[in-house]
């Protein structure tokens, strides 16, 4: 048995009392150790030596080891009924073959059914002298009050990564293997304080490591844990702003081994053991370790993994430049940044304003019932980006038009279009000349805000910052006419 110092005490006191509880409740998650300990602790009931341990070399633990009819083991995973429960009354009635006490345990106990319980439950309250019960449970709330009250209840923790690390050390130094503390580290996070779950990997280990020799890489692998320089680099890509780098990193997890809940488990733990080094900022920590409890119950949890990277990416990143390659990967991840800074408010989507990423953003539900009065210009800016949107698919030209105009003023009904004196004087000539796609922009745009507008341009007299940051996803007349393989003709 690993850790449980408390369960074990109790239980070795208890296996020399004269007259023992006869009923228990051993509560606890999976692969702590439930059932060894109803082992052992029977051994311990039965054994005719002093010690509070088995001694196993007693009759009774000689016997014990051969498979003693006086212990019976049931899951009521598969042994669930009322008749199932009365035969294994009828049994506790019979007094033990040889040993002092005849000792039932039943597994998974939850899984009983309602009439089966009722059946159990005259036993328990009225116990006969010689029979002890053991019950244990991964889920002790689906187990009926009328038993709990009369049970005494014993719960098995987790067990701590450092102590399972240590015992799985042992195991392994049994086993003729020496392992890095950090993989043994490794090993034991992973099994978030099951031992049969830590086991299970280090024997999967074992079988690998007989066939060829691994690396640390690979056994992490074995592990489904992505390895330091996985999170290292996405690190990087987030605190310098590399938009497409994190995507294509993304992208690659996604189809990797690597379960979403690991990643951000591994994360946390990296970015905590270098808090003494690091000194960017780690105002995040907080969102992993929310979103490492909410990702066990997520249906999605790898979205929900990958809204959380992008909302870090928002918050660690308010003014960013992208470049153009990029567009198309951002433009796939839309919904996921959307969902990313909707969650992270305290990030105001005006700050974060890459072009690119506002672009995917789309107007809330409620915008079209709000008074035209109550936009503001950046709610304009956001149904503009979203006709634009919708233009790119059907229009390419058009939007390479149109995509230099931003709205810079609403006043009444009118939005005026600001354009960049050096760079867009093409664009601004061609939304100023084309009245027929001037007028389709004024419709989509009044269909979207749900009243009429009036459309206007001008130049921008002074570029904005945001508009310099972002001006390398803006294109040029010579770029449009290289991406149509076209050239400029001359109209008199
Ligand atoms: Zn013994």
């Amino acid at each position: 048995m690993v850790g449980q110092d408390v369960v074990k005490t109790v239980l070795e006191n208890a296996s020399k009392l004269d007259d023992p509880p006869h009923v228990y409740l051993f509560a606890g998650m999976r692969g702590t150790g439930k059932t060894t300990a109803a082992r052992i602790f029977a051994r311990a009931l039965n054994c005719t030596s002093e010690g509070k341990k088995p001694c196993l070399k007693c009759e009774s633990c000689k016997k014990f080891l051969e498979g003693s009819l006086d212990y019976v083991e049931m899951d009521a995973a598969t042994h669930s009924s009322v008749e199932d429960a009365r035969s294994l009354r009828e049994m506790a009635l019979i007094a033990p073959m040889s040993s002092r006490y005849r000792i039932f345990v039943i597994d998974e106990v939850h899984r009983l059914s309602p009439s089966a319980f009722d059946a159990l439950l005259k036993i328990i309250e009225e116990p006969p002298p010689f029979s002890i019960f053991i019950f244990a449970t991964t889920e002790p709330h689906k187990v009926p009050k009328t038993i709990l009250s009369r049970v005494l209840r014993l719960d098995f923790s987790p067990v701590n990564t450092q102590l399972l690390a240590s015992y799985l050390d042992k195991i392994a130094s049994l086993e003729g293997y020496k392992l890095e503390k950090s993989l043994l580290l490794a090993i034991a996070r992973r099994s978030e304080g099951s031992v049969r779950d830590s086991l299970s990997f280090l024997q999967q280990i074992f079988i690998l490591f007989e066939k060829k020799s691994l690396s640390t890489k690979d056994i992490y692998s074995v592990l489904g844990i992505p390895d330091d320089e996985i999170i290292s680099n996405m690190m990087n890509f987030i605190y310098k702003g590399d938009l497409s780098s994190l995507v294509n990193l993304i992208d690659s997890l996604r189809t990797s081994s690597f379960s979403p809940f690991a990643i951000v488990d591994s994360w946390i733990y990296f970015v905590l053991s270098k808090i003494n080094t690091d000194t960017r900022p780690l105002k995040f920590i907080d969102r992993l370790i929310e979103a490492k409890s909410d990702l066990r119950y997520d249906p999605n949890p790898f979205m929900r993994f990958e809204l959380e990277v992008y909302a870090i990416f928002s918050l660690l990143n308010r003014n960013v430049k992208i470049n153009n390659d990029s567009d198309s990967k951002i433009l796939e991840k839309k919904e996921n940044i959307e969902e990313g800074i909707k969650k992270e408010d305290k990030v105001d989507i005006n700050d974060i304003n890459i072009k690119i990423l506002a672009n995917k953003i789309t107007p809330p539900e409620s915008f079209k019932e709000q008074k035209k009065v109550d936009l503001n210009i950046d709610q304009i800016n956001k149904a503009y980006l979203k006709i634009l949107e919708q233009i790119k698919n059907t229009n390419p030209l058009l939007h390479a038009k149109y995509v230099a105009a931003k709205p810079i003023k609403f006043e009444g009904n009118k939005i005026t279009f600001g354009f960049s004196k050096k760079e867009s004087r093409w664009h601004k000539e061609q939304f100023d000349s084309n009245k027929e796609e001037r007028e389709m922009l004024r419709n989509m745009l009044s269909k979207e805000l749900g009243f009429d507008v009036e459309i206007t341009s001008e130049f921008i007299e002074k570029e904005t910052k945001r508009d310099s940051k972002t001006k390398s996803s803006t294109l040029t007349f010579p770029d449009i006419l290289q991406h149509f393989n076209a050239k400029e003709i001359k109209n008199d």
